[in-house]
């Protein structure tokens, strides 16, 4: 295969090939901007190292090639002791990953080349700090020594001399570090720093493709669910400097703010400075609108770029450039991470601008981004509660927890349950970790464009940053807030990534605008641009869509707030909850029982109880389908605890009912409840207890009825495993309808493989199947949803033996198949069978796509995800 693509031969569309850096930066140049020349070594290079620790065969004469066609370009050799070519090494994988992974600058230079590039360039400083700049990367990237060491000698330095700034040192200063960085090397990494330019890329190229397996790398794939076999495409691409003078200089843009998106100028720009720089906070940027005054040149071409980009790509692109003595190189550009507010906004303005149509509208925006949207937001600030400072809003959402100033101890204490705020002068990929533990990110330091805010804008995180009248001091763990206020571990601070305000204290939440438009409190057209994009899209969404929605949800309130989210019905209404409480004596005396007359006597009390909830969730559904499952856990799930009662009886506290319960806890208990006595089984071994409830659905549809209404209800059977338990618990469900005389549809849920390996006899009795995907899970793997996310999933999910939990996303592969299966089977015995799934998958993103395609009826999920699911069920159609 062909391993290297030089920029005129790739183009946008070959990121799984050249990585998305490379397959931009190929874009721009054929649109004729100004990229330094350069090359890309595909992913599959990389794919090929890694699985045989060695590179393909042919690969280096390749490289050789098309290093020396960028040579012949530039008219200079790579590290030409007179006039060095100088190439920067950079990784760029499909899925973009901040910071993750590794890029070393200025390769090329040496003893040697260092004189030539001080005699070409006239400034022998600029020279020799590019050089230590080298040995500084090579050493950390390529080398694996600790960084803190050449950060260490470079404060060293400025502490001796007495200045602060990188840009106080001088060429003597930068030599003595070139000296300093090398002893590092050769005690650190048993070896010298390699001369060779050659031999300092072919290095780079591979620690570049080891970096996709580095630690921090692996767990940032792990939260974004990008594919751990991808591999990283490596850029190498002639260097140009910013740091050569106060007339250069390198910055970040965006073409419109990824936090609103409003169209403007949003970036940042570093004069004199190399790339880091500006990320890593090292000096304090100036706002990108500045660069007007300090170069108007290159600002306007800028903005011209910026234009272009976006009808190009006909989105928000984010860009890196750099600017060397006063002309203008783009160094990358993607389409840029936004917030979940700012893609629906984006997404209806380019609609507008008539760049996108509402297809393609709907496409861009994601059920992810939607739930981000429904979360809280700060009401009204209590009295007791003071806003101590104001940062930059970069990431929206309200969060609350306290405070911590190390990812560590934000890990310790989210793993004891509790809500954590990172606070950090600014973040480091080293502080991933803490980052996903924290309910929010609180940072002093740098802007929309640093670490902390692109990385948790990522993770849909709140995210504070830049608050910069905040003094962390991360050794007495507390910070200072203007007027003396200190914040010390573990003290209760609120922020609001939306503003950027700070508060000591706890600030209550509010629903979200979304929500209240959900809520259908706040209208489309009440003015809030947010909430007229989402309805927009959301109307554009459900006109596509084929699968309906419905809701899971138990009672009359939960039925009417799914309604007004837009569900079409309930998919799963369970029936256990009905006997819980006070209620919970009725099933006493059921399992108590002795004789018949005591059973039914039971069983008569428990009816008008079950017949008002069903009369308030009808009414709540009125016109719709409800589907009512029987009761399904294990009836000792109702009767007190075995310790307890054990207790009691044994310390002589006990009723003589006590002594009877315990004998029948004793009697039902079961080492394996999960596939012991419930679902249909109950039904078969406790006479009556089915037909109450069939009785208790039918009376209340009849009620309803009489009065007007028009209630649907379906009832469903969990746990069939043969047509035959159906069937037996069908003529007991038909004979108390038609005395009754009430129609309702009778079907099952499908979550046993047996039950999806027979549908098709199955469907001889059932008029609907709903697969129930939690116990499906459950029993296709053999896994007990309740043990195992403590036992072992989280290693699992670390060797990527899942790359997500089955009981999050459902496993298409083997649970899936069965869903298959069974709908085709059963479809095959009776074609109009109804078809719907309801376990938590129903409201999850992938999964919808996944039920969309095999051909469902329906999707039913709790009333907060409905819209969700909507969103999802349109982009599935689409
Ligand atoms: P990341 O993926 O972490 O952004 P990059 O490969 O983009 O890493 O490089 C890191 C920094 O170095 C960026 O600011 C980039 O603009 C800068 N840089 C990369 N290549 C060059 C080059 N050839 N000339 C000048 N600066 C460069
Ligand atoms: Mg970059
Ligand atoms: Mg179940």
């Amino acid at each position: 295969p062909k391993y290297v693509y030089d920029f005129t031969e790739g183009n946008k569309d070959l990121k799984d090939l050249l990585g998305g850096k490379g397959a931009n930066l190929a874009e721009m140049t054929n649109l004729g901007l100004p990229v330094p020349p350069g090359f890309t070594i595909t992913s599959e290079a990389c794919r090929y190292y890694l699985d045989h620790e060695a590179m393909p065969e042919g690969l280096d004469a390749e490289v050789g090639r098309h290093l020396e066609a960028l040579e012949r370009e530039m008219g200079k050799r790579l590290g030409q002791p007179d006039d060095p070519l100088l190439v920067s090494v950079r990784s760029g994988a499909k899925f973009s990953m901040p910071g993750m992974m590794e890029t070393v600058l200025n390769v090329g230079l040496n003893d040697d080349s260092v004189h030539g590039l001080a005699e070409r360039s006239g400034n022998e400083r600029f020279a020799w700090d590019s050089y230590r700049r080298l040995i500084q990367m090579f050493g950390k990237t390529v080398l694996d020594i600790d960084g803190d060491l050449f950060e260490t000698a470079i404060d060293e330095a400025k502490a001796a001399k007495g200045v602060e700034s990188d840009l106080d040192l001088d060429t003597d200063d930068f030599k003595g570090l070139v000296a300093t960085y090398k002893t590092i090397v050769r005690e650190h990494a048993g070896r010298e720093f390699p001369t060779d330019p050659r031999e300092q890329m072919d290095l780079a190229i591979k620690a570049v493709f080891g970096s996709w397996n580095a630690p921090r790398a692996i767990l940032y794939r792990r939260q974004e669910r990008i594919p751990a076999d991808l591999g990283t495409a490596v850029n190498i691409v002639a260097m140009v400097f910013g740091n050569l003078g106060m007339d250069s200089g390198t910055g970040v843009a965006f073409t419109r703010d990824p936090a609103s998106g409003q169209q403007g100028i949003y970036g940042d720009y570093l004069q004199n400075a190399q790339g880091e720089d500006v990320v890593a906070g090292i000096r304090s940027t100036v706002p990108l609108a500045e660069l007007e005054q300090i170069d108007k040149k290159s600002y306007a071409e800028l903005l011209q770029i910026m234009e272009t980009l976006e009808n190009h790509y006909r989105d928000l692109c984010d860009i890196e450039f750099t600017i060397e003595g006063g002309k203008l190189w783009m160094l990358q550009t993607r389409v840029g991470k936004r917030t979940a507010a700012a893609a629906f906004r984006i997404a209806t303005q380019l609609v507008d601008q008539e760049l996108i149509d509402e297809d393609e509208a709907v496409r861009r925006v994601t059920g992810d981004q939607l739930a981000q949207l429904m979360f809280p937001r700060f009401g009204e600030i209590a009295d007791d509660v003071k806003k101590i400072t104001e940062g930059m809003g970069a990431s929206p959402g309200a969060a609350v927890g306290k405070a911590v100033f190390t990812s560590g101890r934000a890990v310790e204490l989210a793993d004891d349950g509790e809500d954590v705020i990172l606070l950090r002068r600014e973040t480091s990929p080293d502080d991933l970790n803490g980052m996903i533990a924290a309910r929010g990110i609180l940072t002093s330091r740098g802007g929309k464009t640093s670490h902390a805010a692109v990385v948790a804008r990522g993770m849909g995180k709140t995210c504070v940053c830049g608050a910069e009248e905040l003094e962390i001091d991360v050794k007495s763990r507390q910070a200072t807030a203007p007027g003396g206020v200190t914040i010390k571990e573990g003290d209760v601070i609120s922020i609001d990534g939306t503003t950027g305000a700070v508060y000591l204290g706890e600030v209550a939440v509010v629903d979200s605008p979304v929500v209240q438009y959900f809520e259908g409190t706040l209208a489309a057209s009440d003015g809030d641009e947010l909430v007229a994009s989402v309805d927009r899209l959301m109307r554009h969404a459900d006109s596509r869509r084929r699968l309906a929605v419905r809701a899971n949800a138990d009672n009359g309130e939960d039925a009417a707030r799914a309604r007004r989210f837009g569900a079409q019905g309930i998919g799963l209404c369970r029936t256990e909850h009905m006997f819980l409480g006070e209620r919970r004596q009725y099933v006493e005396d059921l399992i108590l029982a002795e004789t018949k007359e005591d059973r039914s006597a039971a069983l008569r009390a428990l009816e008008p109880l079950q017949k008002q909830d069903f009369k308030e969730i009808f009414a709540a559904m009125d016109g719709l389908p409800v589907t009512i499952r029987l009761i399904d856990p294990p009836l000792h799930e109702f009767l007190p605890d075995l310790t307890d009662l054990t207790v009691r009886v044994a310390t002589g506290d006990a009723s003589s009912d006590d002594e009877r319960l315990l004998e029948a806890v004793r009697r039902l208990h079961e080492q394996n409840p999960m596939l012991g006595l419930r679902g249909v089984r109950l039904g078969v071994v406790i006479p009556g207890l089915f037909g109450m409830q069939v009785r208790a659905i039918a009376e209340a549809a009849a009620e309803l009825k009489e009065a007007g209404k028009e209630p649907h209800a379906e009832i469903m059977i969990p746990l069939v495993g043969a047509v035959q338990e159906l069937e037996y618990i069908r003529e007991e469900a038909e004979k108390v309808l038609a005395d009754v005389g009430v129609e309702a549809l009778i079907g099952t849920m499908i979550e046993l493989p047996r039950a999806a390996m027979t549908a098709g006899q199955i469907a001889e009795a059932a008029e609907f199947f709903s697969f129930g995907t939690n116990d499906l899970t459950q029993t296709t793997w053999g896994f007990s949803r309740d043990d195992v996310e403590s036992a072992f999933f989280g290693r699992y999910l670390e060797l990527g033996i899942f790359g997500v939990s089955p009981f999050e996303t459902l496993d298409v592969d083997g649970v899936g198949r069965l869903v298959r299966i069974a709908a085709e089977e059963g479809r095959a015995t009776r074609p109009g069978l109804k078809l719907g799934i309801c376990g938590e998958h129903g409201g999850d993103p992938d999964s919808v796509h996944f039920f969309h395609e095999v051909g469902l009826d329906y999707v039913s999920c709790s009333p907060f995800r409905i819209p969700v699911a909507r969103l999802e069920a349109g982009r599935a159609a689409i």
